[in-house]
């Protein structure tokens, strides 16, 4: 006999979307949460974005606060996945007929940042960028121009801090745009009065005694001052132990179905994966994660339905949006590096533009940029990006 019916690690937007599903089929008593921030559930996107800049409170999208489903504090250190039972680092042990492993992932770092370089990845991370401003932190330097660099330099830029980005790619937002559109991007960064400093990297961090500021060299041999650091170079699964019938199993991996599977692609039994965590294989088993909103949460319907018995979906079109800078950038579809971007439309009354992405001869992507409804046009046909129409108008 199980503890619970369904054990979900971790209150994230993976997690709450299936617990609020089940919820609203009337499961939730079934279902129990675990999670150990004190703040969950909330959304990520604005903690780079409003939450970062102002004094905004935490926000949920979709809001929901757990009615009937249970939510415990606590953090699940190892899972047993042939006898589904998780282990908590408060020491308690529970047994589940189904767990949903949806722990997200944490920040990554590189050697030689301990204790000088912040990261953003909760709640209390961006509570810490924001105090040390107020604080009279001025001059921050963020090291990665993906998307999550280029949003904290716009935010903080934008309250008046001298900002420098420091990335070794050629190109900003390099991995998900492909290398595309480095110059509009990197025009945008320079207007809102961020240096951007692109082929280029720190080799060495020191924090000096007078007052906790960073001293960063430069791999130009550079030596520069700055009041904070924040890494932001992409993140990693969470760690979690799992243990199969054959040893510990070294990353979550899922099939379409998001249930667990093994090297040889045998289902656990009872246990999926959702979210930012887990890794899924590609046509060419290259496996990789999604680490966006929009696949968390479509992960996270398609747990449900399998757990309903209702037939699987095909999955959407990868989205990925940013804001910064004053503009809405969103990228529907994959960019490979190399791929070919050019202008397909332009929106006056936005100042915006939408391009599409070609790659061996297909459509691979759009882009919009201050495109909303167009993207939103596109964003209604089905099947495949290389099979849709360009909107028009
Ligand atoms: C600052 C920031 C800005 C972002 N902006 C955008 C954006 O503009 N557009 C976009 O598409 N995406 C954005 N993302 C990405 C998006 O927010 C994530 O892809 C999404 O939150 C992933 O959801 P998740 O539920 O898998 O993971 P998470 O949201 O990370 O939730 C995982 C939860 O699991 C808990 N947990 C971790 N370990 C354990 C454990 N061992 N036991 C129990 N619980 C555990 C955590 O406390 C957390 O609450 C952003 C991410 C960040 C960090």
């Amino acid at each position: 006999m199980s503890d619970v019916r369904i054990l979900i690690v971790g209150g994230g937007l993976a997690g709450c979307t299936v617990a609020k599903a089940l919820e609203d089929a009337g499961r939730g008593d079934d279902v129990l949460v675990i999670d150990p921030d004190r703040h969950a559930p909330y959304d990520r996107p604005p903690l780079t974005k409003a939450f970062l800049g102002a004094e905004d409170g935490l926000t949920q999208r979709p809001p929901w606060a757990p009615t009937s489903v249970a939510w415990r504090a606590d953090c699940v250190v190892a899972v047993d996945l042939a006898t589904r039972t998780a282990r908590t680092a408060s020491g308690g042990v529970i047994t589940a007929e189904t767990i949903v492993l949806a722990a997200g992932s944490l920040a990554r770092t590189l050697p030689g940042r301990d204790g000088r370089a912040l990261t953003v990845r909760t709640a209390d991370d961006a509570r810490r960028v924001r105090d040390l401003r107020r604080a009279g932190a001025q001059r921050f330097l963020i090291e990665g121009a993906g998307p999550l660099g280029l949003e904290l330099a716009s935010t903080l830029a934008s309250d008046g801090a001298d900002v420098t980005v420091v990335d070794p790619a050629t190109a900003p937002m390099e991995r998900l745009l492909g290398g595309a559109l480095a110059n509009e991007v990197a025009g945008w960064a320079q207007a809102g009065g961020v240096r951007l400093l692109l082929d280029a990297k720190v080799v060495h961090v020191a924090l000096r005694s007078d007052g906790g500021a960073v001293e960063v060299m430069r791999s130009d041999g550079t030596p520069e001052l700055f009041d904070c650091m924040i890494t932001a170079v992409g993140s990693v699964p969470a760690p979690l132990m799992l243990i199969g019938p054959a040893g510990p199993v070294g990353a979550a991996v899922v099939d379409d179905r998001r249930r667990l599977v093994d090297v040889d692609g045998t289902v656990f039994p009872g246990i999926y994966s959702a979210g930012d965590l887990p890794f899924h294989r590609d046509v060419n088993r290259t496996l990789s994660r999604s680490e966006s909103w929009t696949a968390a949460r479509v992960d996270g319907e398609a747990v449900v339905r399998d757990l309903l018995g209702e037939e699987p979906v095909a999955a959407p079109v990868p989205y990925f949006w940013t804001r910064q800078f004053g503009r809405m950038v969103q990228v529907l579809g994959t960019i490979p590096l190399g791929a070919d971007v050019h202008l397909l439309a332009e929106v006056p009354k936005t100042g915006g533009s939408l391009y599409q992405a070609t790659h061996g001869g297909a459509v691979v992507a759009y882009v919009g940029v201050n495109a909303q409804r167009l993207v939103a046009m596109l964003q209604t046909q089905p099947g495949p990006v290389a099979d849709w129409a360009p909107p028009e108008g």
